[in-house]
């Protein structure tokens, strides 16, 4: 997967590659899914969710490029996968997740990993985690109409927020860093998301 959906498409940081070579894709999925792990798309992982393509997550990690020990913020925890590698590079890890059965078996997945460095919460994430922050990175990895503006004020100057911004069916991933002279953007490429479920996303039936 390292080799032939990711280095030569884009990722060339050499710890997201190695993050991604050691978490085990294959316990983030439902059993009978687990023959595809590697395959180069999405995949479902119930609730009506999915995991997020290999390279999507390692393009929207090496964004952030977290160093030890810095504050990231993930809004959308589903499988718990984008949150493994960010912990593996030894981020301190707050993930947000509004369905109680997909948080409860990432946290297993982060016991069975010996990942320690994650704290979850089960809510909104448009909202943030405002007792945790300021945070160096959030990513958030559903589809929002537009940047929750609470996402932006809890990122520290320097801190970057990586996120899918578009309708239900044409997105592209926008990184937004907070530099000296206030907020910047940047647009990295169109991608297909889930929604962000929220008064700041979009609502539970999009299509009323
Ligand atoms: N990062 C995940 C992974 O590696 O498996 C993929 C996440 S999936 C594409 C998007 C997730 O965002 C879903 O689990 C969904 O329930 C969650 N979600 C949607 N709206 C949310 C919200 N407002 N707050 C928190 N999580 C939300």
């Amino acid at each position: 997967m390292v080799a032939s959906q990711l280095a030569n498409r884009g990722v060339h940081d050499r710890r997201v590659l190695a993050a991604m070579a050691w978490v085990p894709r294959e316990w983030f999925l439902p059993p009978h899914l687990a023959a595809e792990a590697y395959e180069d798309g999405p995949l479902p992982i119930g609730s009506g969710q999915t995991i997020s393509q290999p390279l999507i997550v390692a393009l929207m990690t090496q964004a952030l490029t977290p160093r030890r020990g810095d504050r990231v913020l993930e809004v959308g925890t589903g499988s718990g996968y984008q949150t493994a590698i960010l912990a593996h590079l030894g981020a301190r890890v707050f993930t947000v997740e509004r369905l109680p059965d997909l948080l409860v078996e990432a946290e297993e997945r982060f016991r069975r990993l010996g990942l320690r460095t994650i704290e979850t919460r089960l809510g909104d994430g448009a909202s943030g985690w405002p007792e945790r922050a300021p945070f160096r990175g959030i990513i958030v990895t559903a589809a929002a109409p537009g940047v929750p503006p609470p996402l932006t004020e809890q990122l520290m100057p320097g801190g970057r927020l990586v996120i899918p911004i578009g309708d239900l069916v044409t997105q592209e991933l926008f990184i937004i860093e907070r530099g000296a002279s206030g907020l910047t953007e940047r647009r990295a490429g169109g991608v297909r998301f889930v929604p962000l479920i929220s008064r700041l996303g979009f609502s539970e039936e999009p299509w009323l």
